[in-house]
């Protein structure tokens, strides 16, 4: 099976002749850019989104979140703050994050599309439009921020849905709260691997708290710029 821009292709070769199957049901957009459709939760996903309003999400403080939500997805409102579920999670999950960028072509660097999904709120998996936009290495699409850095660009130009699959093991803590094993990232983005097992035993910047063992939420940056999500899910993992 060979898939190709949300295409399912399969080429089955005979003696005589070639078949060729063609499968595809995502809609093909302004410019004929082939969108993916959402892919869907496994069995035993907590969905975190249900793509029609923002219950079980909360604004810094604890308001009900303010961002815009229509056509199953969710946008960044500039101003109105981050947005975390009110759910905490952890140790150890896997977690489906879908999210399209808009085109900021006067923007650069850290300023073009810019937001985050901060992994139990303290771990900012970097959110930026990285396609033809240089900014440093460890501040680029898919990094832990200023932390790990990202093996290859995997970015897809703006307002194209794009993907992450995260897989995340919280760092372990004695109880007076000091590492005793790191914690360990795996980031594929669009199906490219682009942190592979990396390991790290503190917070990014702009993390909600340092309580490295405890379980925390999924929050979502608004670093100013309208950044959408939707399909947006995570699986507990065996310890
Ligand atoms: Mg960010």
């Amino acid at each position: 099976m060979y898939v190709v821009a949300g295409c399912r292709a399969a080429i089955a070769v005979g003696s005589v002749a070639v078949a060729v199957m063609l499968t595809c049901s995502a809609p093909l957009l302004a410019g004929g850019i082939q969108d993916d459709n959402p892919k869907p939760p496994p069995e035993g996903a907590v969905v975190l989104f249900n793509g029609k309003d923002l219950s079980g999400w909360v604004s810094k403080g604890g308001e009900p979140a303010k961002w815009k939500v229509a056509d199953g997805y969710m946008e960044v409102i500039p101003g109105t703050s981050d947005i975390a579920t009110e759910k905490k999670f952890g140790p150890d999950f896997q977690l489906h994050v879908e999210f399209w960028l808009p085109l900021m072509a006067n923007a650069k660097g850290q300023a073009r599309a810019n937001s985050g999904v901060y992994i139990q709120g303290r771990y900012e998996i970097q959110v930026l439009d990285s396609y033809m936009n240089s900014t440093y290495p460890d501040g680029a699409c898919g990094a832990l921020y200023k932390i790990i850095a990202p093996s290859k660009n995997a970015s897809k130009p703006p307002e194209q849905w794009q993907t992450y699959d995260i897989t995340f093991r919280a760092p372990r803590v004695d109880e007076s709260g000091k590492v005793t094993q790191k914690g360990e990232v795996t980031v594929v983005q669009n199906g490219e691997t682009i942190i592979d097992h990396g390991t790290f035993d503190r917070v990014t910047f702009g993390a909600s708290d340092e309580k490295l063992g405890e379980p925390g939420p999924i929050r979502l940056q608004d670093h100013g710029c309208k950044v959408r999500y939707r399909n947006i899910w995570l699986k507990p993992l065996e310890k």
